[in-house]
């Protein structure tokens, strides 16, 4: 019954002072009405490779190229009346995925985007402007307290963990760690009933709004940040954050007790571009190549979800290459099983290149589908 395809938007977002001390011009247009999103050749091919003086003989052509996307998000201007603000973006996306988690239904939201293209602004967002994940955990806990007010027969138990993969390593993010001691590395296990999950992971009940803020905002900013010249706290690090609501109740009239688990997950991956494209070296550079195998594996796997028919020709039968990287072994049934998925591509406004491999990306992931069940239980 939950059958359907990964729901995809795209974002773009307003200048940086540098942008607009360089005043560059925005390479992107969305239409309201269709949510087509056009890209625009830039009028000097140097700068659409991030202002890298590109040799003669690898200019490209440059050509304006269309999308379509089942939202288009223009967050450039805040001026225009389209503008899309951050409770927008909620509005059109968190809160129905939401819905399907009362329903029952697991669901996973995942930000991609090169660094600097509004990833963590979209997913986690400022005090002033929270992003999606603050703004899904205050409407959970405002629907509880509403449900709890209108019906006593039901009871709802929320827990949080936060992790995320750097290096190809798991590291909780709601345990301190002790900067004398080595890292505390989480291994991955498979188990039958419920697919991969990370083995001792902290999972942490919360019983407010309070709560869960207060472990989000630890767990952000135990976030291994590294500094590349693309963007100064850009993170390296895929940070995941999960909710896991049940929900119990009870029915007086047949004495029935149902209980029904959902799984929330809020994904924020570490930047798309090539690890040479921020001119990384040494220690980070190592990080960068490490960081594309969960993203290029990440690549992978959506390519073979999207074309189902190459999967069939294969002569192996596991061809979705999840265990090739921790990401996508983690992310496994988010992306190609029992969820309902959307993916949010994150623009930066005037950077040709990597705004296209981006909508390729995106454009891709819109055939994958995923078959989302209603986890419920009969338990008396
Ligand atoms: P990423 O996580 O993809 O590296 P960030 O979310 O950190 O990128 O965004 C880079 C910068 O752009 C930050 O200073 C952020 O506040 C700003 N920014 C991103 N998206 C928006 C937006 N929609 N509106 C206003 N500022 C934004
Ligand atoms: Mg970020």
């Amino acid at each position: 019954e939950g059958g359907g395809n990964v729901r995809v938007v795209v974002r773009v977002r307003a200048f940086l002072q540098r942008e607009l001390a360089k005043q560059t011009r925005c390479l992107i247009d969305m239409d309201p009405i269709t949510q087509q999103t056009t890209l625009l050749p830039p009028d000097d091919p140097d700068a659409a490779s991030g202002g890298k003086q590109l040799q003669p003989k690898s200019r490209k052509v440059y050509e304006e190229k269309n999308f379509t996307f089942d939202n288009s998000f223009w967050s450039h201007d805040p001026t225009d009346k389209h503008y899309a603000t951050q409770s927008d973006v909620y509005n059109s996306l968190g809160e129905e995925f939401l819905d399907h988690n009362f329903e029952g239904y697991h669901t996973c939201i995942f930000a991609y985007g090169q660094t600097g293209s509004g990833k963590s602004y979209t997913m986690m967002g400022t005090p002033d402007q929270p992003g999606l994940i603050p703004r899904t955990c205050e409407d959970l806990f405002e629907r509880i307290d509403a449900a709890h007010a209108e019906d006593t027969n039901i009871a709802y138990s929320v827990r949080v963990s936060y992790f995320e993969v750097y290096n190809e390593h798991v590291r909780d993010l709601l345990v301190r760690s002790d900067p004398n001691k080595p890292p505390n590395y989480l291994k991955i296990r498979e188990s039958p009933t419920e697919g991969p999950y990370v083995k001792d992971l902290t999972e942490v009940p919360v019983r407010n709004i309070d709560e869960i803020l207060r472990y989000m905002t630890n767990g952000d900013a135990s976030r291994t940040v590294a500094s590349t010249k693309m963007n100064d706290t850009s993170s390296r690090s895929h940070a995941v954050f999960t909710i896991m609501l049940k929900q119990i109740h009870h029915d007086m009239e047949t004495d029935e007790t149902t209980e029904r688990s959902s799984r929330i997950r809020l994904v924020d991956l570490a930047g798309s571009e090539r690890a040479k494209s921020t001119e990384a070296t040494g220690a980070r550079l190592r990080e960068g190549s490490n960081i594309n195998k969960s993203l290029t594996t990440l690549g992978r796997v959506i390519a073979a979800l999207a074309d189902p028919k190459a999967l069939r020709a294969g002569k192996r039968k596991d061809v979705v290459p999840y265990r090739d990287s921790i990401l996508t072994w983690l992310l496994k049934d988010s992306l190609g099983g029992n969820s309902k998925t959307a993916m949010i591509a994150c623009i930066a406004p005037s950077d040709y290149d990597e705004t296209l491999s981006t909508l390729r990306y995106a454009d891709q992931a819109k055939r994958i589908r995923t078959r989302a069940v209603v986890n419920q239980d009969h338990i008396s």
